[in-house]
């Protein structure tokens, strides 16, 4: 059984095993849940994270179910260079202007022997034309996609890339913000403007549909104003989560990018008159941020809680021993119920069991498994032996989540147990946005919503505002500098609740200056 020493040193004396918590410091929290879940960690590479196993496989759920979902829409996976000739990220002006700060620029391709012994790059071999290391590829793959096009007949395409890109970034956290992360960008380019819009708007519905099925993190959907859309274009509409510090998070961005990356490129096709015309081109993307974002919206103070369809693992699975005798029946019984349970499915793929018969107490077992999140937690024991039972305790609920459940009942009550978690998780992440999302008309209000009374503690303030603004840049940037508040998106679906949509197309007054507004928007601090 537990061993209640060993159990008091997992857990601190303020009685969670993370510290510091949720109320006391955020940030700390995110990043010490990070941590004891052994997700990912700082590398000798500044900015750049290093993603362990635990990390990696969600990651890995997360592609092989968006994956899936992009060829469902009828996309195809290819893989283009590393490398963007300078020139190439030249020929879109907002583009460069977007990232130019923030790009890593190979100049030579060889190191000779330097004055002091190291090695330094050879002068003679640098490089004609400078490459960047791809922050996005828009460009490189607009070039591959001007050889591709000649006729309305290979319109559509639809490409996806599952990379890595880098943007050279100062200030980074694991998962949210690093220098090189993972993702995935589709790029598409179609004959018309409206297909190529509700290619757009199709996978932000996509995302919107992962987001909330798979990481049971609610989302809104909407048009980014212009300040905050990607550089180049005409419109990006994202997905957005708030998180429990009531900080907003955009978890995916589709960009509609008009014909200005299909000129820049030279996308250009012979429609069905013999007429040559450009294309119109959207690109799309979610990164490693999703997982940030993952553990922000379920985790408490124990540790990571996982929704179990990203969960690297369902179940764990362990024996309790008390004395020899009963040892060999204890492992027997865990050994035709991991393969009983492996023989079931949840939702999309086979349930995948971890048994864990590492020679170390209970107590310790519990508390790493806790910390790694996994949804269910199976022990047996003498006494389950004798009544052939189970103890079968949930990660969400704490202990409110016991059952002793009989043995012959565990390949029904898993999937059934999983699949109530995974409700769950959405309904309180739901409730607790719900909770936090207000329509607020007056200034001064504003202004005390935004304003954290201790900058640590997020329970008292914050969250998603839903106020009117006039469409002019220079309230939108009275917002900002005043209260580091932006606008998180026009929305158009998401809100909770007829009345609260509703209220978003009624008319109003700008929050700032006062002019009329057709409707509100949502505003919140953000990641
Ligand atoms: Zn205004």
């Amino acid at each position: 059984m537990e061993n209640p020493v060993k159990n008091a040193a997992q857990k601190t004396k303020g009685g969670s095993a993370i510290r510091p918590t949720r109320a006391e410091d955020y940030a700390e929290w995110y990043q010490q849940v990070v941590r004891a879940a052994d997700l990912a960690e700082n590398s000798a590479v500044r900015g750049c994270m290093v993603i362990k196993p635990w990390g990696y496989a969600i990651w890995e759920n997360i592609e092989r179910v968006l994956d899936r979902m992009f060829k469902d829409t009828g996309h195809k996976n290819a893989y283009f260079p590393l490398f963007i000739p300078k020139s190439f990220l030249e020929k879109e002006a907002e583009h460069v202007d977007g990232f130019a700060k923030e790009c890593a620029v190979v100049t030579h391709h060889r190191l000779i022997a330097g004055p002091d012994g190291g090695l330094i790059p050879d002068p003679k071999a640098e490089l004609e034309e400078p490459l960047i290391v791809r922050p996005t590829s828009e460009t490189i793959i607009g070039a591959s996609f001007a050889q591709w096009v000649k006729s309305y007949r290979d319109l559509p395409l639809l490409i996806n890339q599952w990379a890595n890109v880098v943007r050279w970034e100062l200030r980074t956290r694991l998962f949210l913000r690093t220098t090189e992360f993972l993702w995935q960008e589709g790029h598409t380019a179609h004959a018309t403007e409206a297909e190529a819009r509700a290619e757009t708007m199709k996978m932000l519905d996509v995302y919107a549909d992962f987001a909330e099925n798979y990481l049971a993190m609610p989302v809104i959907r909407g048009p980014k104003t212009a300040s905050e859309r990607f550089p180049g274009a005409v419109d990006t509409y994202a997905i957005e989560a708030l998180m429990q510090d009531r900080k907003a998070l955009q978890a995916g961005t589709s960009h509609f990018l008009g014909q200005k990356f299909a000129e820049a490129s030279g996308i250009r096709f012979l429609d069905a008159t013999g007429t040559l015309n450009l294309a119109w081109t959207t690109s799309w993307g979610v990164s490693t941020r999703l997982v940030g974002g993952l553990i922000m919206t379920h985790s408490d103070d124990d540790g990571l809680v996982l929704p179990p369809r990203v969960a690297p693992a369902h179940v764990v699975i362990w024996p309790v021993f008390r004395g020899d005798e009963t040892r060999a029946a204890i492992l027997e019984v865990i050994e035709s119920v991991s393969k009983a349970l492996r023989a079931e499915r949840y939702h999309d793929r086979p349930l995948e069991l971890e048994v864990d018969l590492r020679d170390m107490s209970g107590g310790d077992k519990q508390w790493e498994w806790i910390k790694k999140g996994v949804p269910v937690r199976i022990e047996v024991g003498p006494r389950d032996l004798a009544a052939g039972t189970a103890m079968v305790t949930r990660r969400d609920k704490g202990a409110a989540g016991k059952e002793s459940v009989p043995l012959s009942e565990l390949p029904k009550r898993i999937p059934e147990l999983l699949e109530q978690i995974q409700k769950d998780l959405f309904a309180r992440a739901l409730a607790e946005r719900d909770a936090h999302t207000v329509a607020i008309d007056e200034r001064a209000q504003f202004d005390r919503f935004f304003t954290p009374k201790n900058a640590n503690k997020p329970e008292a303030h914050g969250g998603f505002a839903l106020s009117h603004w006039c469409g002019q840049a220079r309230c939108e940037s009275a917002i900002k500098d005043a209260l580091k508040v932006t606008i998180r998106c026009i929305p158009t679906f998401g809100i909770a609740g007829a009345q609260a949509a509703a209220r978003i197309t009624e008319p109003g007054q700008c929050i700032v200056c006062g002019e009329p507004s057709q409707g509100r928007v949502v505003f919140a601090k953000s990641y």
